[in-house]
């Protein structure tokens, strides 16, 4: 046995587990493409084996599919075939429905959900039709069911995407009265979390022999200073002083500069060239630092600005420069969040799935069973009536939207014809108005006639790329042993810098598995992306790195770390990992305006996402994209703004 498949069978590569069965989704997809050659290209193009081109279909139950899910080959090969003008070519003669509808949304993630819902608020009779690319709704808000073989089948609830309302004491009065009409109390989220769970549970810092020149794993454990732990590690001698002294001691490195130019200052630097060049720390600190930020930003501090790392609040270095809370440009730094008040505790089981679901139980009335938001929690949404003729509205999965035009002249359209594909057919249907509630860098490619500014506008609202993957532990007796709840993987080449055993919420009838004895939840984030390049350039070549990756590398990576990480608790990726589900969002969070790197557009014009979110005849614009902010409170707001220039159309 080579030493390469020898390291496989004790990671447990050879394990059988349901995963492989789906590779790139492909499996789970029914509608061939009947439109030409050139899709295997496209597939190709993407750095896999070619495939014949498939839409994604209903198989089953999507929660319940394991393997690769989120934006799967199969949802992807349309828009990508859009995106490098192979479509359509061969694409045939689409063929009319005869449907004719009060509004089509585009996309639907919680934003197009969101619109769907304002749109019928104001009108009860309206007919709404939602087309969606993958074989689920909810966009990135995505639910992961596991039935753990090892515990009599017992169900296990994760979140392969949105994870968390935040800030909810922040939000806008749209959107917090769109929580309270679906069924959503935040507040009652205090009782379900069992904040008690982490009590005695710490976190493992983990460097990498081919970083740190060894392998070594820290608990950061309880009462334990940051000197102490930091005399554990492989860093250089000099950067762990350094690294004390900017959090325990850290200095007015600005002195002498006004709050205003110090601020300007901070928004014409990276934070990793602020702790090189301007604290000038050993650069050690900024290798341990690096991936630091990669799960809540999706890259690390050599991309993310100096004024942004302040703004985060809590990391080290600008204590002592007694910077104000006024906000200080209209950029990432504009901190909606400023003034919060409450923990980060308000998750469903599923993330924010639990509210697209919501959304999806009043658009469709028996869509989903319960009336309240605990019931959400183990409800087995029934897909069967998403898209039935008789709903006021529907919601057609699998359904790659085209193209979008006006009818008849832009500024005195009559109406709009949208284009998708469903089972391998292009069809068209009619209606009064367009919400592109998608992401906007595939917009240019499906409204057509869009102006050049707005189209440049759009493209440049590219999205980070990241992973979460959902591992079931068959127990989770070596974070116990280890006295842990998280792993940070604090190494330049770590594919998962960030991990933690699932937030402990019970509701509705679901018992989160308190005792490590029982199996549970293991969540892992990855953000590949390209050290050194702005967050937009390196999130591209992250893509990249993304696509040209297997199931099977993720796999082995993921096993690897856990190996490595977690050894010493007893760790045997082999017999303790049951099932592994990994998410893949390649175009995930909105990045918004990134300080030093983006020139265009602000501060001489609007935001990008402003300036791409015009009303386009009947044609308007919801998403995270037009607010340049990803959460989705702001999702929620853009869709009302996009349905209010519906409604207000002239
Ligand atoms: C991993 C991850 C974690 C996150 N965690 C949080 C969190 O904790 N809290 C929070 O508030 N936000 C979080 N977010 C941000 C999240 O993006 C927003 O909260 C919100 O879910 C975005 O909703 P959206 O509808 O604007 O976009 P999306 O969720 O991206 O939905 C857009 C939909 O359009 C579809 N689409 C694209 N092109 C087409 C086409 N041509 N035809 C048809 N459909 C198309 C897509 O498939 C998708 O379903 C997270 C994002 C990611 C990626």
């Amino acid at each position: 046995m080579s030493e390469s498949s020898e390291r496989d069978r004790e990671l447990g590569m050879h394990r059988k587990i349901t995963r492989r069965d789906f590779l790139d989704g492909v499996a789970r997809t029914v509608g061939v493409l009947a439109l030409s050659g050139s899709a295997a290209e496209a597939l190709a193009g993407c750095g896999k084996k070619a495939q014949p081109l498939r839409t994604p279909g209903l198989v089953g139950y999507p929660p319940g599919l394991e393997g690769w899910q989120g934006q799967t080959d199969a949802s992807s090969a349309v828009p990508h075939m859009l995106r490098d003008g192979s479509f359509w070519g061969n694409a045939g003669s689409p063929q009319a429905t005869g449907e004719t509808y009060d509004l089509v949304v585009v996309g639907g993630g919680i934003s197009g959900l969101a619109a769907a819902y304002f749109y019928g608020k104001q009108n009860a009779d309206a007919r709404i039709l939602v087309l969606d690319n993958k074989d689920d709704f909810g966009g990135h808000a995505m639910r992961n069911e596991f039935h753990s073989a090892g515990a009599g089948g017992r169900l296990l609830v994760g979140y392969g995407g949105t994870e968390s309302i935040y800030a909810p004491d922040c939000w806008s009065r749209t959107s917090s009265d769109l929580l309270v009409d679906i069924g959503v109390e935040w507040k009652r989220f205090y009782k379900y979390f069992h904040g008690s769970f982490w009590k005695d549970l710490y976190t493992l810092y983990f460097f990498s022999k081919e970083s740190w020149g060894r392998d070594c794993a820290v608990v950061k454990g309880a009462g334990m200073s940051l000197a102490e732990f930091l005399k554990q590690t492989p860093m250089a001698e000099q950067a762990k002083r350094d690294l004390v002294m900017i959090t325990q001691h850290p200095k007015d490195w600005l002195a002498g500069l006004s709050q205003a130019e110090k601020k300007r200052k901070l928004s014409e630097i990276t934070y990793a060239q602020y702790l090189s060049d301007v604290v000038k720390v050993h650069p050690d600190v900024v290798k341990y630092l690096l991936n630091s930020t990669s799960d809540d930003w999706a890259f690390g501090i050599d991309a993310l600005a100096a004024i942004d790392a302040w703004a985060d609040g809590d990391q080290p270095g600008f204590a002592a420069l007694g910077l104000n809370d006024a906000r200080p440009y209209k950029d990432n730094a504009s901190k909606w969040d400023w003034n919060t008040e409450v923990p980060y505790i308000f998750h469903f089981p599923d993330g924010g799935a639990g509210v697209a679901r919501l959304l999806v139980r009043k658009l469709i009335p028996g869509a989903l069973p319960g009336d309240s938001m605990e019931s959400e929690v183990l409800a087995q949404l029934d897909y069967a009536k998403l898209d039935l003729p008789d709903n006021r509205v529907r919601i057609r999965l699998g359904s790659p939207v085209v193209k979008v035009r006006n009818v008849g002249e832009t500024a005195r359209a009559t109406g709009v014809e949208v284009t998708y594909v469903q089972n391998g057919r292009l069809k068209t249907v009619k209606a009064a108005g367009a919400v592109m509630a998608c992401w906007y860098s595939m917009v240019p490619y499906i409204v057509d006639g869009l102006p050049e500014i707005q189209q440049r506008a759009a493209l440049f609202m590219t999205r980070s790329p990241l992973l979460y993957a959902d591992v079931l532990l068959r127990d989770r007796r070596a974070f116990q042993k280890l006295g842990i709840a998280e792993l940070r993987a604090v190494s330049p080449d770590a594919l998962w810098p960030a991990s933690w055993l699932d937030y402990p919420i019970s509701m509705g009838g679901y018992e989160y598995p308190m005792d490590l004895d029982q199996p549970g939840l293991l969540h892992m984030t990855a953000a590949p992306t390209e050290f050194g390049l702005s967050p937009r350039e390196g999130g591209r070549v992250g893509r990249q790195k993304l696509n040209a990756m297997t199931f099977a590398d993720i796999e082995r990576n993921l096993r690897d770390l856990l190996a490595r990480s977690l050894g010493a608790g007893g760790f045997d990726p082999a017999r303790d990992i049951e099932a592994i589900t990994v998410n893949r969002w390649a175009h995930g969070y909105s990045i918004g305006y990134a300080w030093p790197w983006d020139k265009a557009f602000y501060p001489s014009g609007p935001l990008p996402g402003e300036a791409a979110a015009r009303p386009f005849g009947r044609i308007t614009f919801a998403g995270t994209d037009r607010s340049s902010t990803a959460y989705m409170n702001y999702a929620m707001d853009a869709a009302r703004s996009a349905v209010d220039e519906q409604l207000n159309r002239a």
